[in-house]
């Protein structure tokens, strides 16, 4: 399910209305950055988007999060209805080097 409003407004309160990469604040210039990018896979789904600046969301890219994103998001997402995309999960456990597997794997479970 793509981002509403409500969850934009969410998740601008969860992340203190600063970008989740530089931690400037971001207000009504926001962008959604889907942490696992879309060319790879990742869900245009609130538990997979951030908000961040357009320049911020640019030069991330198509990486995936590192291990302090990704504590970060799971700090920020604790008891949200908003979520925590499965594959997430799995990338946070994947082994250094596994991580491109990991993830893949996680969304190929997800459609089965
Ligand atoms: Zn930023």
């Amino acid at each position: 399910m793509p981002v509403t409003q409500d969850d934009a407004t969410l998740m601008d309160i969860l992340q203190g209305g600063r970008c989740f990469y530089c931690g400037e604040p971001v207000g009504a210039k926001a962008t959604f950055d889907h942490l696992i990018p879309q060319a790879y896979g990742g869900a245009d789904e609130p538990a997979n988007v951030v908000l961040a600046h357009r320049r911020c969301n640019q030069r991330k890219g198509d990486r995936l999060p590192s291990p302090g994103e990704l504590d970060r998001f799971f700090q920020e997402r604790r008891g949200s209805r908003l979520g925590i995309w499965p594959p997430l999960k799995a990338l946070r456990d994947a082994e250094p080097g596994d991580e491109w597997i990991a993830v893949a794997r996680a969304i190929a479970d997800l459609r089965t």
